[in-house]
């Protein structure tokens, strides 16, 4: 089981952090560049070095799979814009091929209402074969499937199937099939019946040879356990043999030393809830940590108000102006707080998880970082899909979550 670390101390932290988090891991996804920046600094030589050696003395080898840039957009029609993504993806992949990595996963992108999402299919797969030709070393690019709000490719098996279908060299594509994105694009995976309609649906629109991950997005309300997914879902894929060697990425925001252990020990247990006591004890600690911090939040966001309010006031008795700098510390206040996140800038991440590790290993209990989620853009309403001939079942299905600009 895996967590998401930083990497704040040069790509090669990323070994450490992963351990640290108690994840003795099969795979280690990391970030190759500040999450939203187009350009990145090319990684050190010595970094290089250092990050193989750390790789090779963990054994970590042929157990990365970092994250691409996340303001790609292979499928955009418009050229420029394209070409522009088109770089970052390649640059990307070059820093796989450069570290040694061969697993990178990526949102495979948008029609952005410009095109069909059968041409968005077709521009992403070209640039995967055009990738696949360009870059030495490539590693197996595998499609994320989103959330499935409106122009997003890949909310919909059959995008994924389709771009499949148009890349050239099939041994380098692949899915990460994100459990979280799936029930939020309308896949339920609550119970043994769901579960299996939305596998079925996967192996006829895409195929299980090309499940190479699961993932379970970052979503902003729900640690593990703790949103309308459940824990059976994670108690599944951790028992069920068909996932057994394959990794599991955590994107869930911020308590990972408590989420991996989680995870793992729900394997080899009783398809009981009441069987999944060290699970249920774990993410209960995760539910109260995410309450403090977030009455934390509140109580400094009280106070940065009431100090500029008091600053604001004192100004006011002296300058005619007063008012309306006092409006403007106040909303710089409210901003401020809602979005202080740290996650941007230069700090790289890590996933990892691993099946195979042993259920007992004790994370390190490191304090867990209350980290700040950025504030979400404000969700806009989600436009309905557009369910494709193949399927079938889409009418049962109902989305449950808004639309959310996918940035993690
Ligand atoms: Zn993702």
């Amino acid at each position: 089981v895996g967590a998401h670390v930083s990497m704040a101390g040069g790509i090669e932290s990323a070994i450490e952090n992963a351990k640290s988090i108690g994840a003795n891991g099969e795979r280690v996804a990391i970030k190759l560049r500040p999450k939203m920046a187009w350009a990145s600094k090319p990684i050190p030589q010595a970094n290089v070095d250092e990050f193989k050696r750390r790789v090779l003395a963990e054994g970590y080898t042929s157990k990365v799979m970092p994250h691409g840039c996340y303001l790609t957009n292979l499928g955009n029609p418009d050229e420029d814009k394209r070409a522009k993504s088109m770089g970052a993806f390649i640059d990307d992949l070059e820093r796989c091929a450069l570290l040694g990595i061969d697993l990178f996963n990526f949102h495979p992108g948008s029609s952005v209402g410009n095109c069909t999402t059968e041409e968005a299919c077709g521009t992403i797969a070209d640039c995967i074969n055009q990738a696949h030709k360009q870059v030495k070393g490539c590693p197996t690019i595998l499609l994320e499937n989103m959330a499935g709000a409106g122009n997003i490719i890949g909310g919909r098996f059959s995008d994924l199937g389709l771009i499949i279908k148009l890349v050239k060299d099939k041994s380098k594509v692949g899915v990460c099939l994100d459990t979280c994105h799936a029930f939020a694009a309308g896949y339920d995976l609550r119970t043994e019946a769901a579960f299996e309609e939305t596998m079925a649906e996967f192996e006829r629109e895409i195929g299980f040879g090309y499940l190479k991950a699961l993932g379970s997005h970052k979503d902003r309300h729900a640690n593990i356990g703790l949103g309308e997914l459940g824990l059976w879902p994670f108690f599944k894929v951790m028992n069920d043999k068909r996932f057994s060697l394959m990794p599991i990425v955590l994107e869930t925001p911020g308590y990972w030393n408590r989420e991996v252990p989680a995870l793992y020990a729900l394997q080899g247990r009783r398809n009981d809830p009441a069987d999944w006591q060290e699970t249920r004890r774990l993410v209960e600690e995760v539910r109260v940590l995410r309450e403090q911090a977030e009455k934390a939040r509140e109580a400094e966001k009280q106070k940065a108000k009431a100090e500029k309010a008091e600053k604001g006031g004192k100004e006011k008795g002296k300058q005619a102006k007063g008012k309306g700098k006092v409006k403007k510390a106040e909303s710089d206040g409210d901003s401020g707080s809602d979005s202080s996140s740290s996650d941007d800038g230069e700090e790289y991440r890590v996933k990892t998880i691993s099946k195979k590790a042993a259920a007992k290993q004790s994370a390190p209990a490191k304090k867990a970082s209350a980290k700040k989620t950025p504030a979400k853009a404000a969700a806009k309403p989600a436009p309905k899909r557009k369910s494709t001939a193949a399927s079938g079942s889409s009418s049962k299905r109902k989305k449950r979550e808004p639309a959310h600009s996918d940035d993690d």
